[in-house]
């Protein structure tokens, strides 16, 4: 997309400013697309038939484009906002950021959000063929290949989500920051979201299987920990305002 047009695009009113800094990014499912910049990026770019096709030499060059664009954007931005974007990349600030890296990789939440990403990943292993044969007999008014979505859409997310909370919760500790609201109450909130979700879609799935019934409730049991593991380590997620979707009252 060319700079005018996204700079144009941008200045809407209609649009929700962050909107999509504390979504799922499951935009099929958004009710906010329409307030969305992002959304309205990507859909203006996927109506051009160079950018549908990624295999297409013309993407790459496109993308290229885009990202020279962007950085012309950014660039203004930072002369704007008094930033001098030369003096960001030193070897400590580099050191630093891996420092914070790691410790949030390590990070007792991180591991268990970790877990639980092999946990669905073996049960779903073990137990996808029969299960789809059981859901293909037992299916009535709810579409269990919804459910199966859900747990596989925030299978990775929540481990994404609880690492990007726990990330910036090392950083604020560090650094002293006290402000609210924080980034990474916004982040933990989403990730809780998509526990919550994800917990009641194994519930949905529990009262269709025989076989692998523990393992559902292994991971919910799971899940349960890990959700109430992050609500003390971030007290003040759950009341984290998320701009549109809270402040709107959309459960999104
Ligand atoms: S706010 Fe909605 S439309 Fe925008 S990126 Fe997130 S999920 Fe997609």
């Amino acid at each position: 997309m060319k700079r005018d047009r996204l700079k144009k695009l941008a200045a809407e009113k209609r649009f929700i400013s962050g909107v999509y800094n504390y979504c799922d990014r499951w935009c099929e499912r958004c009710p906010l697309t329409s307030r969305c910049l992002n959304f309205s990026i990507s859909q203006e770019d996927s109506s051009d038939p160079e950018a549908e096709d990624i295999r297409n030499k013309a993407f790459w060059n496109k993308l290229s484009e885009t990202l020279a664009e962007s950085l012309e954007l950014l660039k203004e931005g930072a002369k704007k906002w008094g930033i001098d974007l030369e003096t960001l990349d030193s070897t400590e600030d580099i050191e630093n950021l891996k420092a914070k890296d790691r410790a949030a990789e390590n990070h007792l939440l991180s591991r268990a959000a970790k877990r639980y990403v092999e946990i669905v990943e073996d049960w779903f292993k073990e137990r996808e063929t029969l299960f789809f044969e059981t859901v293909a007999a037992a299916r009535e008014g709810v579409s269990l290949d919804e459910t199966l979505e859900v747990i596989r859409w925030y299978q990775l997310f929540i481990c994404a989500k609880v690492m990007r909370a726990v990330r910036g919760k090392v950083e604020d500790d560090e650094e002293g920051h006290d402000e609210f609201p924080r980034d990474s109450d916004g982040s933990a909130k989403i990730a809780l979201i998509a526990i919550d979700r994800s917990i009641a879609a194994w519930a949905a799935i529990r009262h269709y299987v025989t076989d692998g019934a523990e393992g559902v409730i292994d991971a919910v049991a799971f899940l349960d920990s890990l959700r109430q593991a992050v609500e003390k380590a971030f007290p003040k997620a759950r009341s984290f305002m998320r701009p549109g979707f809270d402040s709107m009252d959309l459960n999104g």
